[in-house]
């Protein structure tokens, strides 16, 4: 590279986010993906080669057509560790540079049991023993159920948590930034960087599981609101007169309906299943049994699937979405759940809203949160032009200078207080 050139941070950025979401990318390609000019793509390229953050290959294409060369993130350039808290196990992964899982550990979560924080540090330890990769980890990313309040703290009823201040917790332990995101926004963002919203402006993601939520894409940005947690529309009152009783005291609520638990819960209810042997029962099997024909089974189906037909025609109405994307345990029930969701929609919305609208089941699977933890990771890696500068080197010691002298954004600032766990 000639002397003097001054490779610019946004060029960095640009490069390594588009090798991230699309991989095996030509010279022209990255230019046309991130509208960098041809000088400053290839001095972005030669700089990152040289560090070994990147590779390059020649990649043979079919007869007649010249042999081209494609670029990839190196996938042992860096480590993450992602941390997923929704749904019945917590689970934890360390992925390589590219986003792949290269371990994972997951532990089950007992429903209405608080957690103990312990349990993180656990896991996060657990997938990083390692030593030639954790040696090279830049950061932990952790999906959350619930929201944070002004001081970062975190408030999940499904983890027993009020004012859990767990950043301050993992940070005394481990070495690394560590960042959290909402599991809505996690789900919209590793749709968008990796699957079904990929160069879509205004995309849905539906999670139906433990609790119920709305990750939303926004003229190409994810939302953020004014507390981190839009799309809580789990707690939309779907069915104001019904008595169900939600975790968050009312009544009515779509979660109350149709979250897996009290999918399990009327299920058992219309059978006459006592509360202590309802443990065993997972709604996998309330749709096993509904596929068999089993009426009470589907009862409870279709009362859950209607309810989230409706709450999801009004949120089409609202925000025009050019996909949905439905996740969570909707995944494992696309022939029996689904198409009722599907028939409510259309009959709930305005013909207008659904032109040009997909509606389709996740393809990123359950570990969608795990990839968005760790991708959030990544991408907050990038922001900060100190700490993207030690991504693009494998000189440990040239890594960790530049992160000491890296100010810590506001989710790392250290947070008051004794750990408060309910
Ligand atoms: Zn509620």
């Amino acid at each position: 590279m000639k002397a003097g050139i001054k490779i610019a941070d946004q060029w960095l950025r640009q490069v390594l986010e588009i090798l991230y979401r699309k991989r095996d990318l030509s010279r022209g390609e990255i230019g046309e993906s991130t509208g960098l000019n041809a000088a400053s793509a290839s001095y972005a390229l030669r700089y990152l080669l040289d560090r070994g953050t990147l590779v390059k290959r020649a990649e043979t294409q079919s007869a007649g057509r010249r042999r081209r060369e494609v670029f990839n993130l190196n996938s042992e350039a860096g480590y993450f560790i992602g941390v997923d808290l929704e749904g019945d196990r917590i689970r934890f992964a360390l992925t390589n540079f590219v986003g792949d899982i290269c371990c994972r550990w997951e532990v089950p979560l007992e429903f209405r049991q608080p957690l103990d924080p312990r349990v993180v540090v656990d896991g996060i330890r657990k997938v990083s023993l390692d030593p030639i990769r954790r040696d090279r980890i830049l950061a932990i990313g952790v999906s959350y159920p619930g929201l944070l309040d002004v001081e970062g703290r975190l408030i999940a009823v499904n983890l027993g948590w009020n004012r859990c201040p767990l950043v301050q917790e993992l940070r005394t332990v481990f070495p690394w930034p560590v960042f959290l995101e909402s599991d809505k926004h996690s789900c919209i963002v590793a749709e968008n960087w990796l699957g079904a919203a990929q160069g879509r402006r205004n995309a849905l993601f539906l999670i139906a599981e433990g609790g119920i939520g709305l990750g939303v894409l926004l003229d190409g940005r994810p939302l953020s609101g004014l507390h981190a947690v839009p799309g809580e529309i789990g707690h939309w009152k779907i069915l104001p007169d019904a008595p169900d009783l939600c975790n968050c005291g009312a009544t009515g609520c779509l979660e109350a309906i149709a979250s897996s638990p009290n999918v399990v819960r009327q299920y058992a209810e219309l059978c006459g299943v006592p509360k202590e042997e309802r443990a065993g029962i997972r709604v996998v099997d309330v749709f096993e049994r509904a596929r068999q024909g089993d009426a009470a089974a589907a009862a409870v189906l279709q009362r859950a699937g209607r309810a989230l037909g409706l709450a999801l025609s009004h949120a089409i109405a609202l925000l025009n979405p050019e996909v949905v994307i439905l996740g969570g345990d909707l995944i494992g029930a696309e022939d029996i759940l689904v198409p009722i969701v599907l028939s409510e929609i259309r009959q709930r919305t305005l013909p207008v809203s659904l032109e040009g609208l997909k509606i389709v089941i996740s393809s990123l699977g359950l570990d969608i949160r795990l990839k968005g933890a760790a991708s959030l990771a990544f991408r907050k890696m990038l922001e900060d032009p100190l700490r993207l500068r030690s991504m693009c080197t494998l000189d440990p010691a040239e890594r960790s200078a530049t992160a000491l002298q890296s100010p810590r954004p506001d989710s790392e600032a250290a947070l008051p207080g004794e750990l408060v766990c309910s």
